[in-house]
């Protein structure tokens, strides 16, 4: 039983049928059995047990009469005016009756002799033998009675014996009827009991069978609904993570002893969830590097261009609504000159160190952008200009003081300027170009508010 529990789901229903197809073999065996038994018994009761009752109450039909010849003879023997000539009659009768004795002798004895009686044999060869004893009673009789015929005197004594016989003859066969009679009534009753051990039999087979099939099946249906609810309720856990973006969590089925199909789909999906999540976060990552790379320069890490341009669009569609915003241009003094002098290498130290201080010193919500070269952009949400100049003048103090010692000094020119009304990005990086402009005219390493 442990072996089909832990078997797989094809075992388990194959082993389910062969318990029922059993069964039901069993059922018809045992129905083939019983109905032959039930149909021997019958056939013996209809053969043997019905015949012989029928002869029986012939014999006893028969014996009356006699009865009534020997009262014949005695009137015969009394009275001259009687004509009748019962001695012809009363052979007829003694041979029809000893034809019928032999008869039921035979079928009895003939049924004994081939075993065809099941119920009480023994019961039926006593029949045998007080048919046989009342066979030569009978014979006994006759053969007196003849006797005192062919005498021609008979004494009224005589007559008295001779009825007294033919009275315990026929108790003799209506002791043989009876008995006959007993025996056909129970072995009705013994087939009628074999025909409802039959039914009784077949019908608790048959409700085993259906309840082991009931209880195996309500059993695999219990097993499927449980683990494929399981595997079902792991496989939305996967699609909520997957909406949600949340990580995935590894489906937990707990550990079985056995391995069927459902436990090799639990492993599948297993697999399948670790798989998917290795790729998501594989793919978030990537994701990652794109957007760092499309909204990061590569140089600096500072925010691109195309970032920029996207960040100015929102900062003035919430500006539109009534918050402030200032942007600062700034840019590096003669960087040519830096290059030119101290390699482009150094230059790009340069443009590194400069994002490194600036990005520091900005305040969480200000984002500096690299617009292009040596030209950066910072974008100060809710600052006026005013405090956008203030922190400009303190970048660009800064980095005037800067002393590294792997890089030439360097300064940078401040264009500031704050969102007016009906400003649009190209109006306001212009009146911001233009106030750096303005600062690189007026001698470089300024702050000029536009
Ligand atoms: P000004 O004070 O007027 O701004 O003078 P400037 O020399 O800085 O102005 P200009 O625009 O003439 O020179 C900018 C130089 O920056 C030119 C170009 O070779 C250099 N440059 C642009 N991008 C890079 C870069 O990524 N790395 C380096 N090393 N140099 C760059
Ligand atoms: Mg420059
Ligand atoms: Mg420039």
């Amino acid at each position: 039983m442990q072996q089909w529990f832990n078997a797989s789901l094809q075992r388990k229903i194959s082993g389910l049928l062969v318990v029922l197809l059993s069964f039901m073999f069993v059922v018809i065996l045992y129905s083939i059995y019983k109905l032959k038994l039930i149909d021997a018994e019958m056939h013996e009761v209809a053969e043997i047990d019905v015949p012989l009752t029928e002869m029986v109450s012939e014999l006893e039909i028969m014996q009356l009469k006699q009865h009534l010849l020997i009262e014949q003879f005695r009137l015969k023997g009394t009275e001259d005016k009687v004509v009748l000539a019962p001695e012809q009659a009363f052979a007829e009768q003694r041979d029809g009756l000893k034809l019928i004795l032999t008869k039921a002798e035979r079928i009895l004895t003939k049924s004994l002799q081939q075993h065809q009686i099941r119920f009480a044999p023994a019961e039926h060869q006593q029949i045998l033998v007080s048919m046989k004893a009342f066979h030569q009673q009978s014979d006994s009789f006759e053969h007196q009675l003849q006797l005192a015929l062919q005498e021609g005197h008979t004494t009224d004594q005589q007559w008295q014996r001779f009825e007294d016989e033919a009275a315990r003859l026929d108790q003799n066969i209506v002791a043989i009827l009876r008995h006959m009679e007993k025996l056909t009534l129970e072995a009705s009753r013994y087939t009628d009991k074999h025909e409802n051990e039959f039914m009784l039999v077949n019908t608790g087979l048959g409700v085993c069978a259906f309840v082991i099939g009931l209880y195996l099946t309500f059993y695999i249906l219990q097993i499927f609904r449980q683990r494929i609810g399981r595997i079902q309720t792991e496989i939305k856990n996967v699609h909520h993570s997957i909406e949600q973006g949340l990580p995935i969590a590894s489906p937990v089925f707990p550990q079985l002893q056995h391995q069927d199909e459902l436990t090799e789909l639990e492993q599948d999906l297993k697999m399948m969830v670790q798989r998917l999540s290795q790729e998501i976060s594989n793919r978030q990552e990537i994701e990652q590097q794109l957007l760092v790379l499309a909204t990061r320069d590569k140089l600096t890490g500072a925010f691109n261009r195309h970032k920029w341009e996207e960040q100015l669009r929102m900062e003035i569609s919430l500006a539109e609504r009534g918050s402030a915003f200032s942007i600062a241009l700034l840019d590096v003094d003669f960087f040519k000159k830096v290059n030119d002098q101290f390699g482009h290498q150094t230059g790009d130290k340069v443009l590194q160190t400069l994002t490194e201080h600036l990005g520091r010193r900005l305040r969480k919500t200000d984002t500096l952008f690299r617009l292009g070269g040596e030209e950066f952009a910072i974008l100060l949400p809710q600052q006026k200009v005013e405090a956008a100049c203030q922190l400009a003048e303190v970048l660009r103090q800064h980095i005037a003081s800067l002393e590294e010692t792997d890089l030439p000094a360097f300064t940078i020119s401040f264009g500031v300027t704050e969102y007016c009304q009906q400003d649009d990005a190209a109006s306001i990086l212009n009146r911001a170009d233009q106030a750096l402009y303005q600062a690189k005219a007026m001698g470089r390493n300024r702050v000029q508010q536009g």
